[in-house]
């Protein structure tokens, strides 16, 4: 079987980019190790997501407007403080009709995705499939299965996560390290509104962020919590009952929601870095996770990986127009260099605030907070943060503007 695109990986970022591809009429093949039916349960994944704002103009584009905006919790201002300091950084989207992204439950972006993609005309969505390799010559990219199917196409692209087997298979390395810290993820409903406000309070462990959720079930405000935690001590956190781990949140945020209640699971995750030396190869191309990974501190790694599938449709769409080969190495070049520096900018970004805020002591918090301060009042670089908080630096793709190409 043939189509104009091969993609490996069917999560949040190669279900978005079939989807995109369909919408400007250039088909795919979709292959995914797992079960998509059980990525949708809540067990799978109970993390959610700051969707940014300019990504969210994208899977309106998409035809996911009214997902996002009945399940979707509005963020309207973010504020940044050194643990609970009363210096603050305070990003605001009131008076813009805008917000500056939505929170959204991991289970309905996939759940939405999903059922978009099986409607979708031009996409053929194989789960389960356990690939046998990728083979690429210098005029298609064959994907075998073991099963004994095969696909074939002039491109090929991964979007299988941070341990990408097809990146690691094409040889392309990797700049890596892991973070000494984890993320407890959970969620809680609590007594004082949170008003769209998303906190990040920063401590030498790393940040604890609160971010609004629409409400619990029982109709109490409701938030998720995003608690980087020391490595070592993470799974000790993790088996703290709800009550003892409602108290321990409840001490770091100085009464912020008032009366918390942990009201999901709490699942930990490892934290690390990856980038990509290379973000195409031969008939092959990098996106979101295979490409590149951060830490969750900004809630950037799936918008950057939204951006990918924004400039990648774009390049696409606009070869498959002008009837050249989508697999050419010049079709491809174009992918990668408007990406990768870009996201190269937004890695940096985020491990160096990581690391500023985990150095311990009261020189290093004085400093932080004079700088806080200073960020606060210089316009032009608190304007800078904003639009990396909405997904809209760099050059800007026609999705992202929330327009076809
Ligand atoms: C605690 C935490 C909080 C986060 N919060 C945010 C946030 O608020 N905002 C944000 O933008 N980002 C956030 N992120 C990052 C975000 O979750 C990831 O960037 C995103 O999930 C990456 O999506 P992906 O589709 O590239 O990869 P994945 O989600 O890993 O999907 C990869 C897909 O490929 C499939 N696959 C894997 N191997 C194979 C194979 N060999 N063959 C076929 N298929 C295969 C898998 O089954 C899967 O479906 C957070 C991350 C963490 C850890």
């Amino acid at each position: 079987m043939d189509a104009d695109i091969l993609i490996i990986g069917g999560g949040l970022v190669g279900s978005t980019l079939a989807l995109a591809l369909a919408r400007h009429e250039v088909t795919s093949i979709v292959v995914d190790a797992a079960d998509l039916d059980t990525t949708i349960l809540p067990a799978f994944d109970g993390r959610a997501s700051a969707v940014a704002s300019a990504p969210a103009r994208m899977l309106r584009a998409l035809g996911l407007g009214e997902m996002l905006d009945s399940l979707g919790c509005p963020i309207r201002a973010i504020r940044v403080t050194d643990g609970t300091a009363p210096q603050f950084l305070h990003f605001d989207a009131t008076g813009d009709d805008e917000p500056l992204g939505r929170m959204v439950e991991n289970r309905h972006l996939r759940a939405a995705l999903l059922e978009a993609v099986r409607g979708a005309g031009g996409v053929t969505l194989i789960d389960r499939a356990q690939v046998a390799g990728l083979d690429r010559d210098d005029h298609r990219a064959r994907l075998r299965l073991a099963d004994g199917r095969e696909f074939t196409a002039p491109v090929a692209v991964a979007c299988d996560g941070r341990r990408s087997k097809t990146r690691e298979q094409a040889g392309i390395r990797l700049a890596r390290w892991s973070y000494p810290n984890a993320a407890l993820v959970t969620m809680v409903a609590h007594s004082v509104p949170h008003d769209n406000v998303a906190c990040e309070l920063f401590y030498p462990t790393g940040p604890l962020a609160l971010l609004p959720m629409t409400d619990h079930e029982d109709g109490r405000p409701r938030s998720a919590i995003v608690w980087t935690v020391d490595a070592a001590q993470a799974e000790g956190a993790r088996k703290l009952g709800p009550i003892a781990l409602a108290a321990e949140i409840a001490a770091r945020i100085d009464g912020t929601l008032g009366q918390v209640e942990v009201v999901a699971p709490q699942a930990v995750w490892p934290l690390g870095f990856h980038h990509a030396t290379d973000y195409v190869a031969a008939r092959l191309v990098l996106a979101g996770d295979a490409a590149h990974g951060m830490h969750p501190i900004a809630g950037q790694g799936l918008n950057a990986g939204w951006r990918d599938v924004a400039a990648l449709t774009e390049v696409l769409v606009d070869a498959a127009r002008t009837g050249q080969d989508l697999g050419s190495p010049a079709v491809l070049a174009r992918y990668s260099a408007w990406r990768r520096m870009d996201n190269s900018m937004v890695l940096a970004a985020t491990d160096t605030l990581n690391r500023l805020f985990a150095i311990p002591g009261r020189p290093a918090a004085l400093v932080r907070r004079f700088g806080l301060a200073a960020v606060e009042r210089i316009a032009p670089l608190k304007a800078r943060f904003m639009a990396e908080a909405r997904g809209e630096t760099g050059k800007m793709p026609a999705l992202l503007r929330g327009e076809t190409v």
